[in-house]
């Protein structure tokens, strides 16, 4: 009895596959990659169809981020095409709209994946988007479900097929070729005095260029923080975060790169593989904080907490921020596993050390020019602080919620005192912690 209906569903499973491979084997001269989980086979066919409210490209050099918002949840289908290379996103049920006629206009010329966008009435009840592209590409498309202002969305992420190398970036920027150059110097006169005078301990010979991940807050459709007046965190972040930058460069024996140079959401266990593919020696996140009561203010520097975070109010903030993934959006089948071995690691003390140390030496700084939030350095459990062997923290600079605060934050004279601020704590940690443990990998790096 068993045994018949087991054979019995098996035949019925081979029979609806095989069903299936002739419907696409026929109908597409293609791979299917992805049918959404979404796409119910049972949709009834008078079901309403779904309006799409507005559209949006976020291109980056990582990726391009297309994002459908929308009434209800669209289902839909994702085909990848060779010869040319076309990535194809049948919508189901989708009326065409003059928002999504916009799309093809949305696209710019420079963007580094798509070549143009077309969008048609494929047949009845599909609407086809057809994204021409320059390259060979990985698309991934999930939904997203409704959010703070936004409501169901529908995400296209256009990766490279190899994804840039943030180090090598960093090596062909002109102006770190020379610092590149000063850093094997440093090296090889530290191999020289190393066989010269056995057992010197005298950090001097050891100087060697270090590198600073900087990591400006949100990105794209996560926004941060917004005041009322409608300043966005995200905005913030990125213009103190290049000031930071453009100071660190200026420095004969440092370099820094940015985790995003533009206005486009990462995910938090991407900013974690950045810093680490760039070898940092120090991981800065940067943010502006927010609060519910306007009268709230002052600057706070957090390193990552042993066990939950350390008060209320910070392990409301730790949720806040790593809350960005549901916010901006993360494909969570796909996610990085990175994130997930990191939280398995993390019991290098030394590294949580360092990362105190560093935040101590930022916050006297910071307290230089602005009020402190606390005059100590706070603790929570963000997960962007959850590099095993980079010492790391985050900074939130003033409190956008604070009208006084949000005033300065907007000013470029203050962001550039924040960024003059951080930077000096930095110097005075790396004058008493010099980075000798970390040479070695440098120097054994292709
Ligand atoms: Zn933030």
């Amino acid at each position: 009895m068993f045994e018949r209906l087991a054979s019995q569903k098996e035949s019925l499973i081979r029979t609806s596959t095989d069903c299936l491979r002739a419907l696409f084997s026929a109908k597409f001269y293609a791979i299917l990659i992805l049918v959404a989980s979404q796409l119910s086979l049972f949709v009834s066919s008078t079901s309403a169809n779904t309006t799409v409210n507005s559209t949006r490209i976020w291109p980056a050099s990582e990726y391009t981020r297309l994002t459908l918002e929308s009434d209800a949840p669209i289902n839909y289908s994702l085909i990848l095409l060779k010869n040319p290379d076309r990535v194809v996103l049948d919508l189901i049920d989708v009326t065409l709209t003059s928002e999504i006629k916009k799309l093809p206009g949305k696209v710019s010329a420079d963007n580094l994946y798509i070549r143009a966008l077309r969008v048609g009435q494929f047949k009845l009840g599909v609407l086809r988007l057809v994204l021409d592209l320059k390259s060979e590409v990985k698309p991934q498309a999930f939904i997203l479900k409704p959010v703070g202002d936004y409501g169901h969305r529908l995400v296209l992420d256009i990766y490279p097929t190899s994804p840039p190398d943030p180090l090598m970036a960093l090596i062909n920027e002109g102006t770190i070729k020379s610092a590149q150059a000063s850093a094997s110097q440093h090296i090889q006169s530290d191999r020289k005095s190393k066989t010269t005078i056995a057992g010197n301990k005298e950090p001097s010979s050891a100087i060697r260029v270090i590198t600073v991940a900087i990591d400006p807050g949100h990105g794209g459709e996560d926004p941060g923080a917004v005041s009322k007046r409608g300043t966005y965190e995200k905005n913030i972040t990125l213009a103190i975060a290049r000031k930071l930058k453009a100071k660190i460069d200026a420095e004969p024996n440092m370099r820094a790169a940015l985790t995003r140079d533009g206005d486009y959401f990462l995910s938090l266990p991407m900013r974690l593989e950045k810093a680490r593919r760039l070898k940092a020696d120090l991981f800065v996140s940067i943010h502006a904080d927010a609060f519910v009561k306007p009268h709230a203010r002052g600057s706070s520097v957090f390193t990552l907490s042993e066990r939950g975070a350390t008060s209320a109010a910070s392990r409301w903030l730790a949720k806040k921020e790593n809350d960005a993934d549901l916010i901006g959006g993360v494909n969570l089948d796909t996610k990085d596993p990175y994130l997930n071995k990191t939280l398995l690691d993390l019991s290098l003390s030394q590294t949580r050390e360092d990362s105190h140390t560093l935040a101590r030496e930022v916050l006297s700084k910071i307290g230089e020019i602005n009020h402190l939030h606390k005059s100590h350095v706070e603790q929570a459990g963000f997960a962007v602080l959850k590099s095993p062997d980079i010492p790391s923290i985050l900074v939130e600079t003033a409190f956008i919620s604070n009208p006084n605060e949000e005033r300065k934050l907007l000013k470029k004279s203050y962001q550039n005192k924040m960024a003059q601020a951080v930077l000096d704590g930095i110097k005075r940690y790396f004058s008493k912690n010099p980075p000798l443990s970390r040479s070695k990998i440098v120097s054994s790096a292709p």
